[in-house]
């Protein structure tokens, strides 16, 4: 349950073949849909931001018809047989090195009362399994925890909650504006319902901060598919922390970090 609102289900290629679960069909085409099929689709958050795929958010309608545009109108197909990072325009939407190792955020204290110590630490763990892996470094800023806000510039990005029963948590890929990036966590979150623990969420979630796809989309087999515009890192990897289980996936316990998510987040940042 991150949320299951895929642009796989918006351009009607839901139910193709799901019934055998084979693995990654490479050379997938892009189903074609017009802008205002694609508009009407995707979700307006309580913060006036674009969701598609369930979790991922856009500023403003213009950047929703960039994406728009590069994605869905024009199929650049650059499929190939675990993890997928964002690609555009021929390079990968990720953070330069240096940014890499100083990727500041913070939690915001008054949006989570009571929850603010649950989610400091479950953002902890959560950043320490993809620092443990790639040469990446999150730093939580509590300086600005007292003024988390989507305006807050002394952090790269902030974190909050809502009471959003859209999705569990959306974030952002590297190529948002300071306004979009945002982790958002729903009250959902911590009813400790399912095998998700907030932590499991959250380095799903910090995935697509790396600038990672959402894996089923590699595959039109998990019946999930969302477009073209990645680059393996690995193979396909159905147990992937970035693929939805319910996407003929094979995860059925916490979202963790498999040993191919290790080896393509090292060579996506080394
Ligand atoms: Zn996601």
């Amino acid at each position: 349950m991150l949320k299951f609102r895929s642009i796989a289900l918006m351009a009607g290629v839901a139910l193709l073949g799901t019934a055998c679960g084979g693995p990654e069909a490479s050379e997938t085409s892009a189903p074609t849909m017009s802008w205002e099929e694609f508009q009407a689709n995707a979700y307006q958050d309580e913060e006036g931001k674009f969701i598609i795929d369930g979790d991922l958010a856009f500023d403003s309608k213009e950047e929703l018809k960039a994406f728009f545009d590069e994605n869905i109108a024009t199929e650049t197909g650059s499929s190939e047989g675990g993890l997928a990072v964002y690609y555009l325009s021929g390079r990968d939407v990720k953070w330069t090195a240096t940014q890499a190792r100083n990727l500041t955020y913070c939690v915001s204290s008054s949006s989570f009362g009571s929850r603010y110590s649950t989610v400091v630490s479950a953002m902890n763990s959560a950043t320490a399994a993809w620092e443990g892996t790639a040469n990446v470094n999150f730093v939580h800023s509590t300086t600005y925890d007292g003024s988390c806000t989507a305006s807050q510039a002394g952090v790269l990005f902030d974190v909050r909650q809502t009471s959003t029963t859209s999705y569990v948590a959306r974030a952002f890929f590297p190529n948002s504006a300071r306004s979009g990036r945002n982790i958002l966590i729903s009250t959902s979150a911590f009813g400790g319902g399912g095998s998700w623990s907030l932590t499991g969420v959250l380095r799903h979630e910090l995935g697509h901060v790396l600038g990672l796809r959402h894996e089923h989309t590699r595959s039109t087999a998990s019946g999930c598919y969302e477009d073209a515009n990645w680059r393996a890192l690995t193979s396909y990897d159905r147990a992937s922390v970035m693929h939805y289980p319910q996407c003929n996936g094979t995860q059925t316990g916490d979202l963790v970090l498999t040993s191919l998510d290790r080896t393509g987040a090292r060579a996506l940042y080394p």
